[in-house]
Order: structure tokens, then sequence, then C-alpha cells
């Protein structure tokens, strides 16, 4: 099969840094289909081998084991060819039709990896060229808008021009290896199935921990914070993965409509819960990994009087059969004592006991998704350290090392979704009324926020967050796990 991959964007951060190291890997891999293009779109005024060369150059950049080798990177840039486009400028569109159509490749993928302000033009103009056949596929990258209004704004203005079913929007955290074990523990074992459900299992907590700061994206982080970067998308297609049915198969809609079934079961937001369940915070000057680190509104690009959040903490219910009752608790935030994603499904409590165990222990499954990714089955089990005392239980983990069974040279997100792109497979893609349903719901916090003079609570660099995190989870009688 032969492909051409147009990168619109193709000298941006999000190109050279993981873009390009992840069709690198696949076309280390061997998984890349041979007949392939990878055309970089850009203003710049380069030709392919000066584009080679900015390639090359970046790759500099990445992780060693990403590198390619001088005669790797010889044929991988074999691939590669440049395109100069201005997004703006319609007559620009010209350009790319005919490389497109000296080639006629059997699919032919547009990556929007531009500023989401030229996604509708980009779209619009794809479309008056005659670009939109139906081999090809549109990929769109996070932010797709900015409230509920601007996201269904861009979802019309791409429908207009592409089917559903050619619109890949990506969400990297569906191709992380431990999101795809969890929907394989689900939903190809029989044993999780019966347990994974209200009378068993205590609370879900999912947290997605950065120890970074803002970086060099202090303007545009100002007006989006943790809510819309992190809980709108990557958390709540955690919460979904976590909550949904057994979908019908394996087939993407299939799988879809199962996920907006639990977007649409979430417990709608009462003036209360939005006082008591949801906290905001922002990061002030602190000690990260051993450094001293300045506060949010010190950062360049950032307002001194900023009250956007940097950390959110809440807590979600599913109201249905399956979930009433149980939260569902997501915490995420930037500057925080280390950059850690995992999630902790708490189980109950043995309801009769006669060993000793450790107070508050209780089975739970523990899923690593970065920096590590695995599962462990944390049980308690008869130790030997008590030899004297049989009756004393202690703590034990059944390990899933995903690395150990199957090799650590496994399919890293962006290499999974690209390939997946290619292949036209849209299970690991959300669909637009995924996307509106997660921003309806939490649009009500923003407008909370919004009309609360209180803003965002401090927190130290370096540390979890506002003591009011801790303070939330605790009114149910539970905490966030402690051993990060
Ligand atoms: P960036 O570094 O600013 O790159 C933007 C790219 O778009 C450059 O190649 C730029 O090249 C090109 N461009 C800008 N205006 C253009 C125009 N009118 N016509 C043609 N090309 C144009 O941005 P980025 O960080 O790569 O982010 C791109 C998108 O991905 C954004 O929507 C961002 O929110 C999203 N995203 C980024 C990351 C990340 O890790 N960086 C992660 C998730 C999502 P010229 O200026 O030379 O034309």
């Amino acid at each position: 099969m032969s492909f051409d991959l147009v990168l619109f964007g193709g000298t941006g951060d999000l190109a050279w840094r993981k873009l390009m190291p992840a069709l690198f890997q696949a076309f280390r891999h061997g998984t890349l289909p041979k007949e392939g293009r990878i055309i970089g779109v850009a203003r710049d005024d380069l030709g392919d081998e000066q584009y080679r060369a900015l390639i090359r150059e970046r790759f500099a950049q990445v992780d060693d084991a990403k590198q390619p080798s001088p005669q790797e990177f010889e044929q991988f840039a074999q691939l590669l060819h440049f395109v100069r486009m201005d997004l703006s400028k319609p007559e620009d569109f010209r350009r790319l039709k005919e490389t497109l159509e000296s080639r006629g490749a059997d699919v032919v993928v547009m990556y929007l990896a531009v500023g989401p302000s030229l996604f509708t033009q980009a779209c619009e103009q794809i479309g008056a060229a005659g670009l939109n056949r139906p081999n090809v596929r549109l990929v769109l990258e996070k932010p797709l808008g900015h409230d509920l209004a601007s996201n269904r704004a861009i979802n019309e203005a791409v429908r207009r021009v592409f089917a559903e079913k050619q619109i890949f929007r990506i969400d990297h955290y569906l191709g992380k290896p431990s999101v795809q074990n969890l929907f394989a523990l689900r939903f190809g074992n029989s044993l999780f199935e019966p347990l994974w459900r209200r009378e068993t299992i205590a609370n879900i907590q999912i947290t997605i921990a950065e120890d970074l700061g803002v970086e060099k994206r202090g303007a545009f982080y100002d007006t989006t914070g943790a809510l819309r970067d992190m809980v709108q998308n990557h958390a709540l297609q955690l919460l979904c993965a976590l909550g949904m049915e057994p979908p019908i198969n394996a087939h993407a809609d299939a799988i879809r409509d199962e996920k907006l079934k639990v977007l649409r079961s979430l417990k709608a937001w009462t003036p209360t819960d939005l006082a008591q369940h949801v906290v905001r915070g922002q990061y002030a000057a602190g000690v990260v990994n051993g450094e001293q680190v300045p506060g949010y509104r010190e950062e360049p690009g950032v307002d001194p009087q900023s009250n956007t959040e940097t950390f959110v903490a809440l807590r979600a219910e599913i109201a249905n059969w399956r979930w009433a009752g149980v939260p569902f608790y997501i915490r995420t935030g930037k500057r925080m004592a280390a950059r850690n994603a995992c999630i902790v499904v708490n189980f109950r409590p043995a309801p009769h006991a006669i060993f000793n165990a450790p107070p508050g222990a209780a089975n739970k499954l523990v899923i690593n998704l970065q920096p590590r990714d695995g599962l462990q089955l944390h049980l308690l089990a008869q130790g030997q350290e008590n030899r004297r005392n049989t009756q004393a239980l202690a703590p034990a983990h059944l390990d899933l090392d995903f690395d150990k069974r199957f090799g650590s040279e496994r399919v890293g997100a962006y290499e999974r979704l690209l390939l997946d792109v290619i292949d036209g497979r849209l299970n690991l893609f959300v669909r637009s009324d995924e996307q509106e349903e997660a921003w309806r719901w939490v649009e009500p916090i923003l407008e909370y926020w919004a009309n609360d003079d209180n803003g965002p609570r401090p927190y130290a660099a370096g540390t979890w967050g506002p003591s009011a995190s801790s303070a939330m989870i605790a009114r149910d009688g539970y905490s966030w796990p402690e051993e990060l």
C-alpha cells in the first residue's frame, strides 16, 4: 500500500519532537508501509534536502534510543519531502494538489500539526481544492476548541469537508500501551468483569502529574489551564475506558458508543458539588527535583495577575447501575512532586476479617501510564516477616510486567496512532459527539470559576497540590495513593 502523509506544521515542535521520532520508529520496526512519502508543509522556503537536514539536526535532541544511526537516517530521509505553503493562502493549495496528484497514493493522510486557529481555514481550502477525496484521512490534534461552542464550530467546519469516518481526533493517552492493556484486561479476560462494579470497587483514582512547569508555552497555557488541557480530554478518556460497558465488538463505533454512554451518565454538577468536589490550584515558587523554580505568575508569557489553574482535583460519579455511588477522582497538575500518571482501582476490603490485615489494607489494581507502563495487582498474602503470628497478612504484588513479557521495544503512543491512521483504524480516536459531551460536562466548572473571585489555591511547586485536594477525598474516607 502506498501513502502520502502531509504534515502541515512540518517544521513545528510537535512534528519534530513527537511525530518524526514516531514515524522513524515505525520505519525502523518495519511497520511503516514501504511505499510512503512524508511531506512537511510550512511557510519556510525549503527544498527537500534542506528539510531533511533540518529534521536530521532535530533528531539530535530526541531520546538516544529513538535516534537513527547515519545509515538509518539516510534511508528514512528518502521518505521526506517539503512543500512550502501558507495555509491562509488559497492559491498555495494548488502546489500541494500537484504534489499529491503527481503520485496518486492509495492513502493520503493530512495531519494538522498547526495552531487551531488554522483548522477551519485549512479544511475549507482542502475542500475547495478538491483534496478531500474518499482516500484522504484528516488528523486533528488538541486543543479542539476552547469550550463547547468553539468545539462544535470546528467539528461542523471539518464535517462540511470530510465524513466522520475520515476524521481522526488524537488523544495520545489512548495510544499508550497500558491503556490498550486496560481494554485487553477488561474485555479479553473474564476474570475482572464480575468484580468491575459498585459492589466490589470502592473508588477509582486517576492521577496525571507533571513535574515540569509551563516551559516556553506560558502564553498558550495561560488561556487554557489544566481543566481544558488535561481533564476535558485525557482524564475523561481514561475515565471512559474504566467505566464503559463491554462493547458488542471491537469496531470503532461499538467502542465509541460505549464511551459516549459513560460521558452522558456523568452526574450533572450542582452548585454544592462545584464548591465541594472541585479544587483548582496554581503553583507558587518551590523546589522541584532539588532545583528552585519560579511560581506560575512569574513564568514568561503568563499574566502576573493570572487566575489560570495549573492543578485540578475533582470527584466525578457515573450515574448508572454499575457505578452508582462509586467516586471517580481525577487529579492533574504541573510542577508536582513527580512526573507520574497512573490509575488506582481500590477494591472494597474483605467483608469479614479473620486475619490481621494492616489497617485500611484492601486489594487494588494499579495501572501505570508514565514514566513506565504496566499493571500491578496488590493482594494480601501470608508474609514470612512475622513467624509467630500466622494470622498476620502482608501486602504483596502480582506484577504484570509487559516489558518482560513482550520486550521493551513496544510500540509508543504516537507510533501506534500514526500507523492506525495510515491503516484506517479509528478505534483509538475520539468521535465528535464524545468530545462535545466532554465539553458539556466541564463547562459548568469553567462558568463557576469565572464567577468565583477566590481564584485558584496556591501550592508550592514540588508538592502534590493544594491541601484542599486531600481534604476533598478525605471527606469520603479515602486518600490519594502514597507511594507515587
Ligand atoms: P509550533 O512549534 O508553533 O509549530 C507550528 C507549525 O505550523 C510550524 O511548522 C509553522 O511553520 C507552521 N505554520 C504556522 N502558521 C502557518 C501557516 N499560516 N501556513 C503554514 N504553516 C504554518 O506549534 P506546535 O507546538 O508544533 O503545535 C502544533 C499544534 O499541535 C498546536 O495546535 C498545538 O496545540 C498542538 N499540540 C502540540 C503539542 C506539542 O507537544 N508541541 C502537543 C499536543 C498538541 P512556519 O511558521 O514556518 O510556517
